[in-house]
């Protein structure tokens, strides 16, 4: 429920009412080109799950926002979602440019209505019925989120609201996330999945040491699968028609009669149903195992190159220590990455970096003090760790990959066109 001042605006999307509640004070908000935006993000995606008749799964749908100085987060209902952004990330009457802000906010909005399917009508078999009473474990949230964050953005390229190369500089942050933690390599997304109820969602500073996200990483494998799939079947079948099988399957009649979710162990056997593709290889290493997802074979039939942004210039081009920072007068290590430069010091989580050779350094002067050296150097710390001083001697890395850039580069052969289908749907 929404109280107080709200900016209201609507549309309809194949022929149902989707109201757009806008709460907080949003000066020159253009609703006209949200609700314009929005709808086609509705209407790709109940074609998804719906070709035929597009039929969406509601009666009416609201999306509620909270517009704030500084914010972020959605959660998905059954037939509404409630969001809150930063007011910066809404479109501006006048300023028709696709702002990252904006883009970001429709993915959030996109995010959370493909949720309509996947997760609120489609659900794992123990979040059906839900029990409110105790945590609930399922190893399918890579499924269930992972797949809806593959979408999300997906959707805005296919709707036409961002071009293949922006959603390519979005895939590229994504893998260069994922591949940043080490996390990744002693955790599987269906164990993360299971354990997000003591360790997701209690993150601590060892976090991408020790765990995968299933949302970033689960993405990856959604984007693995419905790459493979394709590939295999010479782009007659995609992972659309995964989510349309458990949509009819389990979702479609969700709430007529007695609910009933997937099963963990009959997710791989629908997957084959639908596609009739091999997908062992990707459940037993993607899924189930640890092993990094063959995206650059996978990408390659797609005309598409991958390769690591190896930073010369800027401050990522600065040499690295292999820490996260917290930001803020005193220098204070969020997080130390596993085999960093850092790490081989003797450096951990919690220490306050106070000097580098005898320089004082802050949360807000690291990386312009780094900036002076090149990989390889060595630098002397001084550090406290709780109230005592510490000196070391680190010598820095070559700076760090933080993204992965995606190159359309077509020979001959299909690749092009099968590009073209992936991202058109
Ligand atoms: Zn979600």
């Amino acid at each position: 429920m929404t109280l107080g001042e709200f900016a209201l605006g609507g549309f309809e999307a194949h022929g149902v009412r989707h109201d757009i509640v806008i709460s907080g004070r949003v000066v020159n908000l253009d609703m006209t080109r949200l609700a314009a935006d929005l709808k086609r993000v509705c209407e790709a995606q109940i074609a998804l799950f719906e070709p035929r008749t597009k039929k969406a799964p509601v009666e009416r749908y609201v999306f509620m926002t909270v517009a704030v100085s500084d914010g972020y987060g959605g959660l998905e209902h059954r037939a509404s979602t409630a969001l809150i952004c930063n007011r910066s990330d809404l479109p501006v009457r006048g300023r028709p440019e696709m702002t990252e802000g904006y883009r970001t906010y429709l993915g959030l909005c996109s995010h959370e209505y493909f949720h309509t399917w996947n997760v609120k009508r489609i659900k794992p078999a123990s979040f059906a019925p839900y029990d409110l009473s105790q945590e609930n474990y399922t190893t399918l949230l890579w499924l269930f989120e992972g797949f809806t964050s593959y979408y999300d953005d997906l959707m805005l390229v296919r709707s036409g609201l961002i071009g293949a190369g922006e959603y390519f500089n979005l895939l590229g942050k994504t893998i260069g996330g994922v591949l940043r933690g080490t996390g990744r390599l002693k955790q599987s997304v269906a164990q993360s999945s299971f354990d997000a109820w003591v360790k997701y969602y209690r993150a601590d500073e060892n976090a991408s040491n020790a765990i995968v996200s299933y949302y970033q990483k689960g993405s990856l494998v959604a984007l693995a699968f419905d790459l493979s799939i394709r590939a295999q079947t010479a782009n007659r079948k995609s992972l659309d028609d995964v989510m349309r099988l458990l949509w009819q399957r389990y979702g479609r009649d969700f709430y007529r009669g007695k609910p009933r979710g997937i099963l963990e162990e009959d997710v791989e056997a629908l997957f084959a149903e639908a596609t009739g593709a091999d997908l062992r290889a990707l459940f037993r290493d993607g899924v189930r195992g640890t092993r990094d997802l063959p995206l650059d074979a996978l990408l390659e039939p797609f005309g598409i190159a991958l390769t690591p942004d190896l930073p010369t210039n800027g401050t990522a081009g600065k040499p690295s220590l292999g820490v996260r920072v917290r930001g803020g007068a005193d220098c204070t290590l969020a997080a130390v990455h596993e085999n960093s430069a850092a790490q081989k010091a003797g450096l951990s989580a919690g220490d306050v970096l106070v000097a580098i050779d005898g320089l004082r350094v802050t949360g807000a002067n690291l990386d312009a003090l780094l900036l002076r050296y090149l990989p390889g150097a060595k630098i002397e710390v001084h550090a406290f760790r709780r109230d005592e001083l510490r000196r070391t001697e680190v010598k820095l890395d070559a700076p760090d990959v933080s993204r992965y850039t995606l190159t359309a580069i077509d020979g001959r052969g299909p690749s092009k066109q099968w590009r073209e289908r992936w991202l058109k749907g």
